[in-house]
This record gives structure tokens, C-alpha cells and sequence, in this order.
């Protein structure tokens, strides 16, 4: 679609009722946890509702796991440790290649589950599944590549043997922005180093999850291997999981805040920890770029998953030669974006994940068009039912906006200008995060230099979409430790062990030599 083609304002959304299709989902959906290949209630009977949020309705009551539970489930990751860790890899390849295949079978029902429990439009819940499903493939292939060496000490006095093992029982806990995908990016390579594993997944979204483990267990994962845990008392269960000393490894997707309290609780364990935290993506558009590619790369980095992403480009910087052209394309498309539930045609933005989410983006907004920036489209709540933000550009904004230095988390693109690159460098790391950055130039040398100055752990050079299952994704500075992806992904569910042994020709009088 040309920029000229779009006029319309965004629309609200008619209420919609569940459909057939949609309860006949559900009703496959597990509702307990899961605990050593077993389906059950919670300790104390307690249960949560799961809520769409295009609706405000309750999907499904489930399970809400007690402290007592937690503990059950790490028992049994404990007691299938050791069968799982002396797996051959080829056999724990199998079953993660099988459970890709069954996702692939399911993908029209585990995309659909994702828009009604998370909001995103159906499309992009379809893309999930595909890159989800890739984590799956990715790991089936690396567990059979699990390597070590052997070489000769300097003093040629010993060999040194560098084997791999599974760090042991890990806790896996995700966010709720992507259900699946969160959820693959830490199961494969745990269950394909040789971990067993306990997963919490988010207590907005986590009926993918259960009915993930579902099919893990039907790929043949074995009891105790994966357990399930949903909670709404993430904290009480988290921490004496944290603390006992079966645990080995904390893998956490979620907010930098939480993040901390959660690296502070491993440092008593000295727990092998993963951390993919918060971002604020700069997104650079040099006058040098070519401006179709900007802008199509713009919406793809802000407005996926509606501007919920770990990745969402959070402050575009533009040069001045080019931010005014560049903010009429952007304005002109995100004017005909259409706002509604994500199981309706041709939805570009769902709702945000609850009233809290709104509330955020809109003092963001609000903050920001006091200090002076202009509000190009959107830039207010849209009414319900459901959580929805009108998707909105903003030009001018100035210096010292909050939205500047928090992660938006919603369809708000704030445009400043810029002048020289090492301004626009400078804006750019001006930030506790490092998790990607975007930039769009033609001059390849200044895109070397971006990349090597750019404080980022990942860049998308000339491209809106850095996520892929073959690569190390993960943050610097307050955004993260760790890769989840690549060959990367595996080895932060493994431990290294050297043995050293002594010159094995020692004793022969050099004979062999
Ligand atoms: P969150 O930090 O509120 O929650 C994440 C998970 O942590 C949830 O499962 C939650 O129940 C759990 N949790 C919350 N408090 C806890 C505690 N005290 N102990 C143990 N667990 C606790 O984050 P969110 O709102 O679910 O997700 C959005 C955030 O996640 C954003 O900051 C986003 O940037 C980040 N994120 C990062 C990546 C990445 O790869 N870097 C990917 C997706 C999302």
C-alpha cells in the first residue's frame, strides 16, 4: 500500500463473542499443572482466571500453583535429572524434532490461543508459531553437536580433556509478550543440553504454555523432564526454588526490575543465570537511507505485537534533512492502521496486555506532548471493552521525556531529529539498555561504524526484524546477560569440565614417539 492510499482514521472494534472454533479450543487446553508427567490441581485447590483482553472475558479458570507446588515440581525435574542428562543426544534430538513437527500439525491452534490470551492480530500470532517452532528444529539439530576437545598441554607434560555436561534442573521463567516463543527459546536448549526443567510461565498468558507441555509430552518429553507451574504468586514460589541447592541454573525473560531481584536471590545460590531484560531500541534513519525501506522497517520495529516487544524500537532518531518526509510516510500508514481484537480480518493493532499497559503508554504520551512534542495521529486510550491504545506518531519530542528512557511498551512512535552521526550515536546509547538498535543508511562504511559503536547486542542493519532462532539473541549493559539462540543458546545450559591427565607416552621411553 502506498503512503497515498491511506486516509481512514483507526478503528474501534465491535465487541465480539467467543466463536464456536474458539471454545472448542479452549476446552483442549490443560488446566492444572503439570508436576512428573502428571496433570494436577494446586496444593490448596486455587484457581485463576485467564482473561482476553480484547474483551475483558475469562477464557479459562486455571491452576494457581502454591510455594508447595513449586517445590514438588523441582523435585521431580531433580529425580529425572540424571536419566535425562544420560539420554543418548540423538534420542533427545528426536523427541524435540518430533514436538516441532506436532507444532507445525497444531499451528492454527496455538496461533489462535495467542491472540485470545495475548491480543496480537492473528497474522503475527502465525509468525510466532514459526519462529517459536524454529527454536524447536534449531535445538533438535545442536543436542547432537554437543562437542569437548583434546589437546596437549604447552609443557607437553599432560593432555587436556574439555568435556560438556548439562548444568542440572533449571528454572525457566518468561514474560507474557511471547507466549511460545519465550517458552521454546528456553525449553530446546535446556531439554537438548540435558537439563530438566521447571517453567513458570506469565500469569496473563499462560495457557500456550500448558498446552505446549502437552505437546511435549505427546513428542515423547518424559515425566519429570518438563514441568509447568503458572502462579499468581510468582515471588513466594520463585524464591524457594532460587534457594535450594538442586537448582542449577535460572533462565528469566521479563522486565529489568524484576530481573535484578531475581540475579540478587541467584547470587546466594551462585546460580548459572540467562537474563533477557527490558530495552530501549534507538532506531536511526540517516539521510543517506532509503526512505521506503525506513519506513517499513519503522513499522515492523514499532508496531509487532503492538509495540510490546523486548525489541520495539522505542526512540526514532532522524536526520533533520529527512524527518519531516520520514514522519508524513510513517503518519500516513500508521493513520490506516485498524485497531481491534487480533482474530478479526486484516487487525494491524491489537490491545495492549491490561489497563495498566494503557495507562503507561498514555503518560508516557502525555509527559512527552507537554515538553513540547506534537502529536502527529493517536495519542489516546481507545474506549472499550478491552485495553486499547490508538496507535500514535510523535514528532519534536524533546530532551528529557520520559518515554526517552522508559520502554514504551505499546504503538507510540516518537520521532527526533538529529544532526551529525556522532550526535545521533550519542543519543542513541544514552540509555541503561543495550538490547538492539536499528539503523538505515546506503553508506556501508557508516554502517561498520555503527556497528562498532552502537553499545547494543544485536543491530538491524537496513532491517526492522532481528529475531531468528539460528542467532545469539540477547542484551548489554542493564538489558541482559547471556545468548538465547545459536550456538550460544545451548551452552548456557552447560557446564564446562576439564580433566587433566598426564602424558599418556610417560612410561614408554618415548617408544610411540
Ligand atoms: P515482568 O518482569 O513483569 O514479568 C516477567 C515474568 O517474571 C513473569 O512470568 C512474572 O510472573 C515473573 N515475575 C514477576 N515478579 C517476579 C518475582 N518477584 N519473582 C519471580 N518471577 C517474577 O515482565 P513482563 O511484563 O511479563 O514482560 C515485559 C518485559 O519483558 C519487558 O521489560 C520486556 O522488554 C521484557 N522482555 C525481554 C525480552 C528479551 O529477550 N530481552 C523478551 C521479551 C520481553
Amino acid at each position: 500500500m502506498t503512503d497515498t492510499q491511506q486516509t481512514t482514521q483507526p478503528t474501534t472494534r465491535p465487541a465480539t463473542q467467543q466463536s464456536e472454533a474458539e471454545r472448542a479450543l479452549l476446552a483442549k487446553v490443560p488446566t492444572g499443572l503439570l508436576v512428573d508427567g502428571t496433570w494436577s490441581q494446586a496444593a490448596d485447590g486455587a484457581t485463576f482466571p485467564v482473561v482476553d483482553p480484547a474483551t475483558g472475558e475469562t477464557l479459562l479458570e486455571i491452576a494457581d500453583a502454591t510455594p508447595e507446588d513449586g517445590v514438588r515440581a523441582l523435585d521431580a525435574a531433580d529425580a529425572a535429572r540424571s536419566a535425562w542428562a544420560t539420554t543418548p543426544p540423538r534420542q533427545r534430538a528426536e523427541v524435540l524434532r518430533r514436538a516441532f513437527d506436532l507444532l507445525q500439525e497444531r499451528r492454527e491452534d496455538f496461533a489462535l490461543l495467542m491472540t485470545l490470551e495475548m491480543g496480537k492480530p492473528l497474522a503475527e500470532a502465525r509468525g510466532e508459531v514459526t519462529y517459536g517452532g524454529e527454536f524447536l528444529r534449531w535445538f533438535s539439530e545442536e543436542a547432537v553437536r554437543i562437542g569437548g576437545s583434546y589437546g596437549t598441554n604447552p609443557e607437553g607434560s599432560g593432555r587436556a580433556i574439555v568435556t560438556h555436561k548439562p548444568v542440572g534442573p533449571a528454572y525457566l521463567i518468561t514474560p507474557w509478550n511471547f507466549p511460545l516463543a519465550m517458552a521454546t527459546r528456553k525449553i530446546a536448549p535446556a531439554l537438548a543440553a540435558g537439563c530438566t526443567v521447571v517453567v513458570k510461565p506469565a500469569e496473563l498468558t499462560p495457557l500456550t504454555t500448558l498446552l505446549f507441555a502437552d505437546l511435549l509430552l505427546e513428542a515423547g518429553v518424559p515425566a519429570g523432564v518438563v514441568n509447568v507451574v503458572p502462579t499468581t504468586h510468582a515471588g513466594p514460589l520463585s524464591e524457594p526454588l532460587i534457594a535450594d541447592p538442586r537448582l542449577r541454573k535460572l533462565s528469566f525473560t521479563g522486565s529489568t526490575p524484576v530481573g535484578r531481584t531475581l540475579l540478587a536471590q541467584a547470587a546466594q545460590n551462585v546460580l548459572r543465570t540467562s537474563m533477557e531484560l527490558g530495552g530501549n531500541a534507538p532506531f536511526l534513519v540517516f539521510a543517506d537511507a532509503d526512505l521506503d525501506l525506513a519506513v517499513e522497517g519503522a513499522l515492523a520495529a514499532k508496531f509487532r505485537n503492538t509495540g510490546q516487544a523486548c525489541t520495539a524500537a522505542n526512540r526514532f532518531l532522524v536526520h533533520e534533512d529527512v524527518a519531516e518526509e520520514f514522519a508524513r510516510r510513517v503518519t500516513a500508514r500508521v493513520e490506516a492502521m485498524s485497531v481491534g481484537r487480533g482474530t478479526e480480518d486484516g487487525v494491524a493493532i491489537g490491545p495492549l496486555i491490561d489497563d495498566r499497559a494503557v495507562a503507561k503508554a498514555h503518560r508516557l504520551v502525555t509527559d512527552a506532548v507537554e515538553r513540547g512534542a506534537v502529536v502527529r495521529t493517536g495519542g489516546h486510550p481507545v474506549e472499550g471493552p478491552g485495553t486499547f491504545y490508538a496507535p500514535t506518531v510523535l514528532t519534536d519530542v524533546q530532551p528529557g521525556s520520559d518515554l526517552l528512557r522508559d520502554e514504551i511498551f505499546g504503538p507510540v512512535l516518537a520521532i527526533r531529529s538529529f544532526r551529525t552521526e556522532g550526535e545521533a550515536i550519542a543519543a542513541a546509547n544514552d540509555t541503561e539498555y543495550g538490547l538492539v538498535g536499528y539503523a538505515f543508511t546506503e553508506d556501508p562504511a557508516r554502517g561498520q561504524r555503527l556497528m562498532e559503536r552502537l553499545e547494543t547486542g544485536m543491530l538491524g542493519l537496513n532491517t526492522g526484524v532481528v529475531s531468528n532462532a539460528s542467532a545469539p539473541f540477547g542484551g548489554v549493559k542493564q538489558s541482559g546477560l547471556g545468548r538465547e539462540g545459536g550456538g550460544e543458546g545451548i551452552a548456557e545450559y552447560l557446564e564446562t569440565m576439564y580433566t587433566l591427565t598426564p602424558d599418556p607416552f610417560r612410561s614408554t621411553e618415548g617408544a610411540a614417539r
